[in-house]
């Protein structure tokens, strides 16, 4: 059985930042992905807001140069899935697709991901009209008309900063009320944002794009059409934490609990990135998070008897 002394499960910002500080601090390191580098950031075409990239930058380039640079100090990348773990175990120990491997200390950087409508059609016309985040995708709908779908502080935020740059913001929401914070109403207001209360999307009408939705009012159980050229789904996202929970601390929607050190309520098991309690989560509050989660591994290797 291969052992570790750090071992990242997960290839995203989170993952390979920890990994570089981990491999530079000399320890025997490797990252667990279950598919290519970059995680959630590989599917975004351009990233616009991480610095050093006036340009902007492909998420997928962006996620393999965060490899080679951790590869460079010796951190090694094990293509597999993890299957389940006993965190608590000295040392502790990851069952994986390619066999069990043991390690000191432990960073989980496994991120979240957007909680889908689950409606027919939704995957298929992911990037062509539907998108799961207003700053990595808005650009692509400069000057068109977009909905927004969800009443949280996310949705609002999508509405507000889509409405800079569309021509025409719609937010749907199924209840009569935001469950955003009060303070966005007026900014909605100012925005121009047009809301569509008591209401959800009940199908995508779509040619080699999205063209538009059904929509249904929850009250009345009245069909209308929207016609638009984009579709903004925010209505929450899913921590991929279910390996960890009833092991590691969660909070009530699943994020694993830890502050900026990125320390769990297990000793040596570290949370970075999307998957940990915060509030912004882009790719360098990720990346902050790998480099965090990276020393505090090092300061609990260093200290543990
Ligand atoms: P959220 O607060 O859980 O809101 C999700 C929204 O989507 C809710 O309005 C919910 O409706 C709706 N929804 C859920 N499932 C749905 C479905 N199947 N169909 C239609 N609508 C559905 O999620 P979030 O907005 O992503 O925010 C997550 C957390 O991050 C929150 O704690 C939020 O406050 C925080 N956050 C903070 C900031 C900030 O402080 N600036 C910015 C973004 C996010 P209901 O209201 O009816 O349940």
């Amino acid at each position: 059985m291969a052992h570790y002394e750090i071992l990242i499960i997960g290839g995203g910002p989170a993952g390979y930042t920890a990994a570089l500080y981990a491999a530079r601090s000399g320890r025997k390191t490797a990252v667990i992905e279950k598919l290519s580098p970059g995680g959630q950031m590989a599917t975004t075409s351009v990233i616009d807001n991480y610095p050093g990239f006036p340009e902007g930058v492909d998420g997928f380039e962006l996620g393999e140069k965060m490899e080679q640079q951790a590869r460079k100090y010796g951190a090694e990348t094990i293509y597999a899935e993890v299957t389940g773990a006993d965190l608590t175990a000295v040392p502790k120990v990851l069952h994986t697709s390619e066999g069990d491997l043991t390690a000191d200390a432990v960073i989980i950087a496994t991120g979240a991901y957007p909680r889908e409508l689950g409606l027919p059609g939704e995957s298929e016309l992911r990037g062509r009209g539907i998108a799961y985040c207003a700053a990595c995708d808005g650009m692509g709908y400069r000057g068109k008309v977009v909905a927004v779908n969800g009443g949280g502080n996310t949705a609002v935020e999508d509405a507000l900063y889509l409405s800079k740059l569309c021509s025409k913001v719609y937010l749907i929401h199924r209840r009569d009320s935001l469950r955003a914070s009060a303070v966005y109403y007026k900014a909605l207001e100012e925005a121009g944002v047009k809301i569509v209360w008591n209401s959800r999307v009940t199908a995508l009408r779509k040619e080699k794009r999205l063209t538009g939705i059904e929509l249904e009012n929850v009250v009345t159980g009245e069909k209308s059409e929207l016609a638009c050229d984009g579709l903004f789904v925010a209505v929450g996202r899913v921590p991929d934490t279910a390996l960890f929970t009833g092991q590691v601390d969660t909070d009530g929607a699943g994020y694993l609990v830890a502050d900026e050190s990125c320390r769990t309520s297990v000793p040596g098991v570290f949370a970075a990135g999307d998957v940990r309690t915060k509030a912004l989560r882009q790719v360098i509050t990720a990346a902050a998070d790998g480099a965090n989660a990276a020393h505090w591994a090092e300061d609990y290797l260093l200290k543990r008897v």
